[in-house]
C-alpha cells in the first residue's frame, strides 16, 4: 500500500482514547442524568479531591476553562489599573488576554531558546521596564509551555525579591513534574486547562485551579459563583458564571483514572521522536529533573529552511503538522500597545519564524510515528 492511500495521520486522536474509556464514560454519564445534579453535582468535588491528591496541592478549585482559571485568580488578587503583570509573549493568547480584561499592563517577556519558556533575565528587564513607565509591578505568570514547567525556582526568586505573587499557567502541563513535586504545587496558584486537546481533556471547556492558600480557595469558590456569600443571593464581591459542569466533572473523573498511563506512553513517544530525528533538527529539551507532559511535540527547524513547504510536502502524505506560535502576542494588534521586556524580544521571534510541532498523543502507534518522522525528514 502507497503512503498516499493510508489514512491522514491524526495530530491527536481522542477518538483512539475514547474507545478505551467509553464505557466507562457512558456510565459515568448515565450516573448524572440519573442524579439530574448539572450543576456543582457531588462528581465535581469528587473531581477536585482526586486532582488535590493527584497534585499535591491543597486545594483544588475545578472550574470552566483554563482562560477563567487564571482570570479569576487575578479577580481574587484584585488585579486593577495602573498595576503591571509579566507574562511570555510566545505562549497561546488567554495568558495575557486575562490582564486585559482587568485593564491592567501586560509586559511581555522573553522565553529561553531551548526551553521556550520565560527567560528569568528578561523578566527582571521587563520589572525595571514597568517601574520606569510608572506601572506598578504584582505579579508574574510563567507558562509551562508545551508540557514543560518554567523555571520556577529562578522565577520564585525574583518574585519574592520585587514583592510580586506566582500564578502558574499549566493550561498545557498539568500532570507534568518539577523535580519531585508536581505542576500544582509550584506556585501561589496555578490553572490548568480541560479543553479537549489538552492532555488531560474534557469533552467540552473546563478548569481547574491549585493552590495551598486556604483563602485564597475561598474567594475563588465565591467569584466562580457569582461572588456568593453565604448563598448566591448574597453577594459580596463581583464574581462571574466560572463554575465546571458536572458532566465534565463525571468524563473527568474517568479520564484521570488513565492519565499517569498516558503520561508515561507521550514521554516513550516523544522520546522515539528525538531518537529518530536528533540528526536532523533541534529536538525538544527537557532540563534535567523536570518531567513533561508533551503538550505538544514541537522542534526547531534549522535556520533558512522553508517549514510552509515542509508543512506542504508532510501534508502530501497525511501527515499534519502545526505551528505553535507563528505570531507572538507582542505582535498582535490587540496587544500591540503593552510592554515589552527591553523593546524587543529576539528569542520569541525566532521561535515564532522556525518551530514545528508534530502529531502527539498517547494513542500514537510506532509505523504511525515512523510515517510522521519519514515524511519530515524527506520533506527536509
Ligand atoms: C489552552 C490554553 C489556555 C486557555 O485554556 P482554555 O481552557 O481553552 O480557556 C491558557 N493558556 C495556555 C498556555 C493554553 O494553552
Amino acid at each position: 500500500m502507497s503512503a498516499s492511500s493510508l489514512e491522514p495521520v491524526r495530530f491527536v486522536d481522542l477518538a483512539a482514547q475514547q474507545a478505551r474509556i467509553r464505557a466507562r464514560v457512558d456510565a459515568a454519564i448515565a450516573r448524572v442524568l440519573d442524579h439530574g445534579q448539572y450543576v456543582m453535582g457531588p462528581e465535581v468535588a469528587e473531581l477536585e479531591a482526586q486532582l488535590s491528591a493527584h497534585s499535591g496541592a491543597a486545594h483544588t478549585v475545578a472550574c470552566s476553562s483554563g482562560t477563567d482559571a487564571l482570570a479569576m485568580v487575578l479577580m481574587a488578587r484584585n488585579l486593577r489599573p495602573g498595576q503591571a503583570i509579566f507574562c511570555p509573549a510566545f505562549t497561546f493568547v488567554a495568558t495575557a488576554e486575562v490582564v486585559a480584561w482587568l485593564g491592567a499592563h501586560v509586559w511581555f517577556v522573553d522565553v529561553d531558546a531551548e526551553t521556550f519558556n520565560i527567560d528569568p533575565a528578561s523578566l527582571e528587564t521587563a520589572i525595571a521596564g514597568a517601574r520606569q513607565a510608572g506601572h506598578e509591578p504584582v505579579g508574574v505568570i510563567p507558562v509551562d509551555l508545551f508540557g514543560i514547567p518554567a523555571d520556577y525556582d529562578a522565577v520564585s526568586k525574583i518574585a519574592a525579591r520585587e514583592g510580586l505573587w506566582v500564578l502558574g499557567d499549566a493550561a498545557q502541563s498539568y500532570g507534568a513534574r518539577y523535580h519531585n513535586r508536581r505542576v500544582g504545587t509550584l506556585a501561589m496558584a496555578t490553572a490548568t486547562s480541560f479543553f479537549p486537546a489538552k492532555p488531560l481533556g474534557a469533552y467540552g471547556d473546563g478548569g481547574a485551579i491549585f493552590t495551598d492558600d486556604a483563602d485564597l480557595a475561598e474567594t475563588l469558590r465565591s467569584i466562580l459563583f457569582h461572588g456568593k456569600g453565604t448563598s448566591q443571593y448574597d453577594n459580596v464581591r463581583v464574581g462571574m458564571t466560572g463554575r465546571i459542569d458536572t458532566m465534565q466533572a463525571a468524563i473527568l473523573i474517568e479520564k484521570l483514572a488513565i492519565f499517569d498511563d498516558e503520561i508515561e506512553a507521550r514521554n516513550r513517544i516523544a522520546a522515539r521522536y528525538s531518537a529518530q530525528l536528533g540528526s536532523h533538527v533541534a529536538t525538544p529539551a527537557v532540563p534535567d529533573g523536570l518531567q513533561s507532559v508533551w503538550a505538544q511535540y514541537t522542534l526547531k527547524l534549522p535556520q533558512g529552511t522553508d517549514r510552509a513547504a515542509i508543512q506542504a510536502s508532510m501534508k502530501e502524505k497525511g501527515v499534519p503538522s502545526a505551528v505553535y506560535y507563528a505570531k507572538p502576542l507582542h505582535r498582535q494588534d490587540a496587544y500591540s500597545h503593552h510592554g515589552i521586556a527591553g523593546g524587543e524580544l529576539p528569542v520569541t521571534d525566532m521561535l515564532a519564524d522556525c518551530v514545528l510541532s508534530l502529531p502527539m498523543h498517547p494513542y500514537l502507534d510506532e509505523d504511525t510515528q515512523d510515517r510522521v518522522t519519514e515524511a519530515l525528514i524527506s520533506a527536509l
